[in-house]
This record gives C-alpha cells, structure tokens and sequence, in this order.
C-alpha cells in the first residue's frame, strides 16, 4: 500500500508518501514559528494556506519520481485533534487531492498517530504510549477495541505549559528545546509536583517557576527544577499505566519526546521494571504527515475510508473515539 499523509493541525505544514512494501517514508514540511508569542490560531491557518500546497507538491513530485505515474492506494489526512482553522484547510487539501486523482480518503486521529508510529517501529504488540506533545499530555493503553485514555493532563499539553514559561522569559517558541539546554547548566529548584491518580498538572508548576524567575532564581536552576518536575510526573504516571495495564512496553510520542532527560527518566523506570521502552526517530515525533500515513496505510487496509461527504475536521476528536479496526486479532 502507497499513502499519500497529510498533516497541519499547528505548526507544521507536512505532507509524506509511505510505501508498506519497502517501510519507507519521505516528509516533506514546512513549520511556521511566530515571531513573538505562541502560535496564534489565524497566523497557523495563513501557514497552512500559504504551505501545503507545496509540501503537498513536493510529496507528489517525489512519489511519481519513485513509485511511477500514479503512485498512490489513498489520501491520509489529519482529522483532529488540532486548530479548527489549520484543520479545515488540511481537510479542504485532502479532499482536493483525493478528488484529483481518484482516491480514497482516509480521516486520521492525530494522537492515535502519535502512539502507532512508535508501536509500528518498535513492533509492539500493546504499549502503554505516553503522548507528550505541544496542545496534549496523556497516557494510552490498548483494551477491547480503542486506545482508552489512561491518565491525563487536567490543564494543559506539556509542550505548551514549557512554552508558556518561556514565553515569559522572553524566549522565542518553541520553548522546549531552549529549557533542555539552559537546565543543562542548573541547579535543581523545587516546584510543585501535581499527579492525582492517573492525571496531573501543569499549572501551579508554571506560576511557580514563572515566580521564582520573577523573585530572581537563575533561570537556568528554574529550567532544571522545571524539567525534573514535569518528566518525573509523566514518568510516575507512565509507571503506573504499566502497572494497571500489565503491559510491558513503553512508547513515547510527541514533539516533547525529543528530549533526552525525559527519555533518560523513562528508559531507567522501564529498565528497573524490566519493560521495554521505545522512542521513534525525532523527525516521527513531532508534528509530521509521515506518521498520518503509516497510520493511514493501517487503516486503508482495514477497510476504514471515509466517503467525502463524511470527511469534516473535528478539533476535538479524542483518541478513543477512534474504533480500531487495523490490529491483528491475537492482539485484542
Ligand atoms: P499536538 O501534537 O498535541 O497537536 P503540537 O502540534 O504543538 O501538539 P508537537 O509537534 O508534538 O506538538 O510538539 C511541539 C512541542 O514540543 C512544543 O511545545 C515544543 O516546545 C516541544 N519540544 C520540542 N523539543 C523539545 C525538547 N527538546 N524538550 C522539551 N520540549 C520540546
């Protein structure tokens, strides 16, 4: 099976080919980082409008090149979840193509996405998945049919709680990264740790670290604090989801994924436990259409089209809204 995926749901203006036979995947994206501030929903939408097309282009140009003349089985596209007016347009593209060149259609969770690319890669059977990205911080695990939410964030995604902190400091976005490095150089500083259950949050954290920045702690000790913090929670949790669930496999996804100490926290909890624990390439775990259409390829094969008529975005969609049709049936 050959995907064509299509990706937008933020920042990134992504469009990927995938070939089942060969496992190979080719991205193509163009990321839209503001000037100052966070993402602002209408600048995402103008990104999107101004980029896929030619991401899209490229991808096409590519697979032609590759695969011959009509290089695609279907469209994948980014159905939710995400910003409604990014979202419309990766619809309106998917729909546009499709109808090009006679295609299928296939409408993908985006955080269901997010997990099977790293279940795919890592030929998993049931992983717990711990899904850190920009707008989401939640755990899933696989029971009777869906990727049932095991715990997650009671405010915001975790990329987008760093983010905030940086944005008050000045730093330009995406944060993340320029936490990673300043806490390289910190010391650590104490901040509140919020897990109830299977669910945590980020709030009290942010004001905390955004106070102790204010009161004049080293903003280096203040990013330290700030990733011990987080990743221990994530972490804690992530143990217990191995522990409720019985799993033995860990996945991380998400554009927060990318980085080290978090793995580091989460490869040594999974090696005391003696679970196994994968992370896919960096270029997997952010936003990107290469995950859309590994997925998309799944779902193809099990049937799971949707009719254009039946194709609306939804900003909302949950992951365990999604039926899962595509896994082996010793799985379930
Ligand atoms: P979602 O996938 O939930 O819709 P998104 O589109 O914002 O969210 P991703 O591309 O998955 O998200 O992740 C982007 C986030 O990852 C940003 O908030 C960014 O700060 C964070 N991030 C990127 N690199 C790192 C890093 N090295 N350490 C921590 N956070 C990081």
């Amino acid at each position: 099976v050959r995907v064509l995926g299509i990706e937008g749901t933020a920042w990134a203006a992504s469009a990927a080919v995938y070939d089942s036979a060969s496992d190979s995947v080719e991205i193509e994206t163009e990321a839209y980082l503001p000037d100052s501030g966070g993402l602002h929903p209408r600048e995402a939408a103008e990104h999107m409008a101004d980029h896929l097309p030619e991401v899209i282009e490229r991808i096409i140009e590519y697979a032609r090149e590759e695969y011959g003349p009509e290089p695609f089985d279907c469209v994948a596209f980014s159905r939710g979840p995400g910003l409604g007016p990014c979202l419309r347009l990766v619809g309106t593209s998917a729909r546009a193509v499709a109808q090009r060149f006679d295609l299928p259609l296939v409408g993908v969770n985006h955080m269901v996405a997010h997990l099977e690319i790293g279940r795919h890669f890592a030929g998993f059977d049931a992983p717990v998945c711990l899904n850190a990205s920009g707008a989401n911080a939640h755990l899933l695990g696989y029971r009777a049919g869906r990727y049932r939410v095991l715990g997650e964030t009671m405010d915001t995604g975790v990329g987008n709680a760093i983010d905030k902190f940086t944005r008050h400091v000045g730093w330009s976005h995406p944060g993340g990264p320029k936490v990673e490095e300043a806490a390289e150089d910190g010391e650590y500083v104490e901040l509140p740790y919020v897990v109830k259950g299977m669910d945590f949050s980020f709030s009290g954290i942010m004001s905390a670290a955004k106070q102790e920045y204010d009161d004049g702690t080293p903003v280096e000790d203040v990013c330290c604090g700030l990733q011990e913090t987080i990743f221990a929670m994530l972490t804690e949790v992530s143990e217990r989801a191995l522990a409720l669930t019985g799993s033995e496999e860990l996945v991380l996804g998400g554009g927060v994924g990318q980085n080290e100490r978090l793995r580091e926290m989460l490869t040594s909890m999974c090696e005391q436990r003696g679970a196994s624990f994968f992370v896919p390439e960096n270029r997997f775990l952010r936003d990107n259409a290469g995950m859309i259409a590994v997925l998309g390829a799944k779902m193809f094969r099990a049937g799971q089209t949707v009719p254009v008529a039946e194709s609306g975005i939804d900003s909302n969609f949950r992951p365990d809204e999604v039926e899962v049709t595509w896994r082996p049936p010793e799985a379930t």
